[in-house]
């Protein structure tokens, strides 16, 4: 039976001591290929439904893009308290001194934008994009079949305002929005997840193909490098790596529940990250904790060179 590499087990070994203290999930794996290079409690990885908060909104910024409600040019002025979803939902991002364009209302997270955006979408559209990401379906990995998530989105504004940014009825596991993002790094393919020590170890499979324009994938990589570069992800940010995703916080059952999902490099991409943590923000608690496992990884691999 293969056995992991003495880098990944290092990267494990890291993984282990970071989250020893900590409520949550991570996967860590190759993005052409599907190989799980650590992990941290698989379970909840696999088969734990969540609320995505903004991170979902990688979906309904590819919606609104391939649907043709928006272009990557056009522009919408945040006035901070979205129409439909109200103060809950302010924005956090600091005062914006211009409109936005999609790629920057993707770095800044501007729920003003995305709940905008969402009454340009029929339900059905938006739930058929959540589908074509591979949400709201079991998910086939490692000899099982696991949870599904939930997509439901309601005919009216409150609804789907609700759904573009992630929140209402809009469930995911922290292994589904791996792979979506995943996607996003190789051009629309997203491999089965697989593990080289497990005696389940096979070849990569590509699991889902996601038909995206050239002009959709461009637009939405530039928004996941810019949140790196400038945005809520900054705390993800690894010196001389360019690293591109998304932060996402959602409330459940009066807890605070904190996404980072991305991958890296940028522009050439070796290695896709979700952090999930029970307690914290996105921008405070998940993305500066991928940061670091990012750095590990990238040191590691330069050391071996
Ligand atoms: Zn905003």
């Amino acid at each position: 039976m293969p056995c992991n590499s003495p880098a990944e087990e290092n990267l494990q070994t890291f993984l282990n001591a970071r989250m020893r203290h900590r409520q949550g999930a991570v996967f860590i794996s190759n993005p052409t290929t599907g190989e799980i290079l650590a992990a941290w409690n698989s379970r909840l990885a696999f088969d734990r439904a969540l609320p995505p908060g903004s991170t979902a909104k990688l979906v309904s910024a590819a919606a609104a893009l391939e649907e043709g409600v928006i272009s990557p040019e056009d522009r919408i002025l945040c006035r901070r308290v979205p129409r439909f979803l109200g103060e809950p939902f302010h924005c956090a991002h600091p005062p914006a001194s211009e409109p936005y364009t999609l790629t920057w209302a993707l770095a800044c997270s501007c729920n003003y934008f995305f709940a905008e955006l969402s009454v340009r979408l029929t339900p059905d559209a938006l739930a058929r994009w959540y589908a074509a990401f591979g949400f709201g379906q079991p998910l086939d990995c490692l000899g099982a079949r696991h949870a599904s998530g939930l997509v439901r989105i309601g005919a009216s504004e409150v609804a789907r305002a609700r759904a573009a940014i992630g929140e209402g009825s809009i469930l995911v596991t922290p292994a589904q929005l791996l792979l979506a993002y995943s996607a996003i790094a190789t051009d629309g393919q997203a491999y089965r997840l697989w593990q080289r020590s497990s005696k389940l170890a096979g070849a990569p499979h590509l699991s889902r193909r996601v038909r995206l324009q050239p002009k959709t994938l461009g637009t939405l990589r530039a928004g996941f490098q810019q949140c790196v570069e400038s945005g809520t992800c900054q705390g993800a940010a690894v010196p001389g790596v360019e690293v591109a995703g998304k932060t996402g916080t959602a409330t459940a059952h009066g807890a605070s529940l904190a996404w980072f999902v991305g991958y890296a490099p940028a522009d050439k991409p070796q290695v896709a990250i979700v952090v999930f943590l029970e307690r914290g923000t996105g921008a405070a608690d998940a993305a500066p904790l991928a940061g670091q496992i990012l750095k590990e990884y990238f040191t590691r691999k330069g050391a071996r060179r």
